[in-house]
């Protein structure tokens, strides 16, 4: 059987160890092992990263900016390969796979720009003769670990703005899907990047906490669950790291009565049942002000969510595939039982959904829940599945009131045609991405993406000058030059000291 490796220079691969399963959704079979690596790997790892990142700091970021052209133009060359690979362990469908390493390119596409963002700040004369400029330089090893549900975007948003800063990058995947992240590892290395500088080790809590107690390793990036999430926030920071750590999510769209019902329901179809709910930015909970506009949207719901056609992952026609293991489908199911028991209404059960011909595939078929109140545990916590739960408001400040005072603030949504209401919810709600007709309001590369409360630990957000803030240290110089020594002015060297050096 296939075994997947670290990616890490110098190492031979093979050898005897703990390996993990790597399931094909579609059919419920292993397809793969993968390493799960120990504190040995990982010291090989942060010792080749030593060996190399000074001379990549001092690698001008022009030169840098340009590996990140060449890797853009491999991945666009390689993106049926990747994309068939991505959707063969993670389950989601070819469209969604493509569309996780498209979001993903976009921030190398924010990277090419390096050289601009990290141009410093400069006051001449802040005193008499005193000039003062400040500089950003990298902090020396950074590691990202990842989810399973974009693994391509996520160690992309982390190890792009890390590696085009200066840093040497080692990437921990998820063991569910680690296949895509070493791909993209083997054609950065393709591109022209120095070896040592973008490593993979592959493991599970045992790599975890490795990184995490590494000394070496100057910074953390984490994307996970909340409780995870906090875990690597709080034993990180004790080792004395920089730690980003983003969390779980239960986003809410907010409907007003005068919202465009026909295009929320095409945008809540996307939403909360695309790549089988397994988002973190998806849209599990809807909310519609009044009980008019909640019976007009769920007579309009019910028959689109009957018509979602859940599918192999290859299959074009698709609407999402299977989820990404047993156990999580699982996980669903057991979710969808607790809001039974808790009162909610359960209008269509997507429980014991089989694909014919994939009849071991981690398929799970839509559910639609109404008359969810803020009380169940079943809205409290994140289901991660295509799951769509109604919570009916009855005015505009009680739809504020449920996502500002949910325990997550990833994102959130509201569809209306009324801008005074659009601009007071923005304004008000107490979450971190607001969607105003938007159902999924992941921002663009050169924004920044980041949750509040249980989403997010830490204080910085993911790429943008948020991402080049958390992946650099910013050093303020203040300098005074004695008149004595202007000897340039004084002739002999003077054409010396003006010769632009190459800079390519
Ligand atoms: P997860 O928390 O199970 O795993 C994330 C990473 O943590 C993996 O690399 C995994 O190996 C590692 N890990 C797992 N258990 C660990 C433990 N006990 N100790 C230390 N490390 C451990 O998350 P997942 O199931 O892979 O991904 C889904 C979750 O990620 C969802 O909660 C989703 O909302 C969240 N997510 C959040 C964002 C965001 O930006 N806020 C983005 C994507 C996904």
């Amino acid at each position: 059987m296939r075994v997947i490796d670290h990616f890490i220079t110098g190492h031979a691969g093979g050898g005897a160890g703990r390996e993990g399963d790597v399931f094909d959704p579609n059919t419920g079979a292993v397809q793969a092992r993968v390493r799960l690596g120990t504190q040995k790997d990982l010291d090989a790892a942060v010792a080749a990263a030593q060996a190399a990142q000074p001379a990549w700091a001092a690698t001008n970021p022009q030169r840098r900016a340009r590996i990140m052209f060449n890797f853009k133009a491999l991945v666009e060359a390689h993106m049926e390969e990747l994309a068939h690979l991505l959707s063969s362990e993670h389950g989601k469908v070819i469209a969604d796979a493509k569309g996780d390493i498209q979001r993903g390119l976009e921030v190398i596409e924010f990277c090419c720009g390096i050289p601009h963002v990290l141009k410093g700040e400069y006051t001449q004369g802040a005193g008499p003769g005193i000039d003062v400029y400040s500089m950003r330089q990298p902090l020396g090893i950074g590691a990202g670990i990842t989810p399973f549900n974009f693994p391509a975007m996520i160690p992309l948003w982390m190890s792009g703005v890390a590696i085009a800063s200066g840093n040497a990058f080692i990437l921990k995947p998820s063991e569910r899907d680690p296949s895509v992240p070493v791909r993209l590892a083997e054609l950065m290395r393709e591109a022209g990047l120095p070896e040592g500088i973008l490593q993979v080790v592959h493991g599970d809590k045992e790599m975890v906490d490795a990184i995490l107690d590494h000394p070496a390793i100057a910074a953390v990036s984490f994307v996970g669950s909340s409780d995870i999430a906090h875990y690597v926030y709080r034993r990180g920071v004790e080792a004395g790291k920089r730690v980003q750590a983003m969390g779980g999510a239960k986003n809410h769209g907010i409907v007003m009565p005068d919202a465009d019902l026909d295009q929320v329901v095409a945008d809540l179809a996307g939403a909360a049942f695309g790549s089988a709910g397994e988002r973190c930015m998806a849209l599990p909970v809807v909310v519609p002000v009044g009980e008019k506009t909640a019976d007009a949207l769920r007579a309009k719901l019910i028959p689109a969510i009957e018509a979602l056609r859940v599918g192999v992952s290859t299959d074009q026609e698709a609407h999402y595939g299977p989820v990404v293991t047993a156990a999580h489908r699982g996980r669903v199911e057991n979710w969808i039982q607790a809001g039974v028991d808790e009162g909610a209404e359960l209008v269509i059960d997507g429980r014991g959904f089989a694909l014919q011909g994939h009849e071991q595939g981690f398929f799970i078929g839509p559910s639609l829940f109404d008359r969810v109140t803020p009380e169940m545990q079943a809205y409290k916590e994140e289901i991660f599945g295509p799951v769509l739960q109604i919570v009916r408001a009855a005015d505009f400040d009680e739809a504020v009131r449920l996502p500002s005072s949910h325990q997550y603030g990833n994102g959130v949504a509201i569809f209306t045609r009324n801008g005074h209401a659009a601009r007071e919810f923005a304004a008000r709600v107490n979450v971190g991405m607001v969607g105003i007709n938007v159902p999924i309001p992941v921002p663009v590369a050169y924004h920044t993406f980041g949750g509040w409360k249980r989403s997010a630990f830490g204080d910085t957000n993911q790429h943008g000058m948020e991402g080049v803030r958390f992946w650099t240290k910013v050093k303020t110089v203040t300098q005074r030059w004695p008149d004595g020594s202007a000897s340039v002015a004084e002739g002999g060297r003077t054409h010396d000291a003006f010769v632009i050096p190459t800079m390519g």
